[in-house]
């Protein structure tokens, strides 16, 4: 590949984009892209509580993950928020930003920059399969795709999510006496598996915990249709036997969990493909149900972007660019922190 450092007057992308302590960095529009620590400009990518964090100044993001944000942190989350519609472009400084849908969850966007006649995307956590809650993800072509790296390695590959949710449902149909408890992060996955749960024709009343309904308000505020929801309240437990239930992982692991009728234990998480994990959460229905691309969805997300350059990012990185190399991209990783496995 050729390399154009030290050529004068040549821009080189690591120039404008870079990694900081408080996260990466465009300098033309001095922000950051989902800094870990408070700055005065941030564009967050989406609304999961490692990438959108309170604090900053000035809060560049789709009008979803605004609202998002406002009912995760409260109303003064930042000093002031700016909502961009998808496809909208807007000048910050000397660069220019524009959301393009990243498919990942209600709001999710990847980050459009534009400086100096070049474009770099960062893409934020993506998946490319069907999602009923958010428009799926658009390959934008740039000369640098920054990708995440959560899944990337050739043992994960998802099984199709209806598949598994046909395994839930059967397992509910056989066991009518029993509780059946999905632990599933409140943002992102309870709403998909829900949607997921009436597309397959599952239209009796689901019953969700208390920690689930706010951010399930906030999905039908923005037209995202739920079906009948029922508070789950262990007091009341009789009433929930025979019925699927769903609550925070945090909540299948510990006594809640356990106070109900005869449960079933199940997880809907891109991690319960690897069946140690199942097994330490006490899982006993693992249902590989991801927000994030598996192996063979971020190979062909470098091919449908055309990036000849690609920075790899929170997660396995060694195996993605190795990968990546193998197709004649200029890969490295982007060693960013404070990304954890959470809500994947
Ligand atoms: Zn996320
Ligand atoms: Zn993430």
């Amino acid at each position: 590949m050729e390399t154009v450092s030290g050529r004068p007057g040549t821009l080189r992308p690591e120039d404008w984009l870079m990694v900081r302590p408080e996260g990466l960095y465009c300098s033309p529009g001095d922000f950051f892209i989902d800094p870990t620590r408070p700055v005065p400009r941030a564009v967050v990518t989406h609304g999961h509580g490692d990438h959108a964090r309170a604090g900053h100044g000035r809060v560049l993001a789709t009008a979803e993950t605004l609202a998002i944000m406002a009912r995760r942190y409260g109303a003064d989350f930042a000093a002031s928020t700016q909502a961009l519609a998808y496809g909208e472009g807007l000048a910050v400084g000397d660069a220019r930003v524009r959301l393009a849908p990243a498919g990942h969850i209600l709001g999710s966007a990847q980050a459009v920059l534009e400086h100096g006649g070049q474009r770099i995307v960062v893409s934020g956590d993506y998946k490319r399969r069907h999602d009923p809650t958010c428009p799926p993800f658009e390959p934008v072509p740039c000369d640098v795709f920054v990708t995440e790296a959560t899944f990337a390695l050739p043992v994960f590959r998802h099984p199709d999510d209806r598949h598994e949710v046909a395994r839930l449902i059967d397992t509910h149909r056989r066991n009518p006496d029993r509780t059946l408890v999905v632990g599933v992060y409140a943002l992102g996955k309870c709403q998909r598996l829900l949607c997921l749960l009436r597309e397959a024709g599952y239209d009796r009343p689901v019953h969700i915990h208390g920690a689930l309904e706010g951010l399930c308000d906030l999905y039908r505020e923005h037209g995202i249709e739920l079906g009948p929801l029922l508070p789950a309240t262990v007091a009341d437990k009789q009433a929930l036997a025979g019925s699927i239930v769903l609550a925070p992982p945090g909540a299948i692991a510990d006594r809640w969990a356990r106070r109900l009728a005869d449960p079933i234990v199940a997880m809907a998480s891109g991690w319960m493909g690897v069946r140690q994990r199942a097994r330490q959460r006490g899982v006993e229905l693992p249902l590989v149900i991801s927000d994030h691309a598996d192996w063979d969805e971020l190979l062909a997300t470098l091919r449908d972007v055309g990036a000849p350059r690609v920075w790899v990012t929170h997660g396995r990185e060694e195996a993605l660019v190795h990968a990546a190399r193998g197709m004649g991209i200029d890969a490295r990783a982007l060693a960013l922190v404070g990304f954890e496995e959470d809500e994947s």
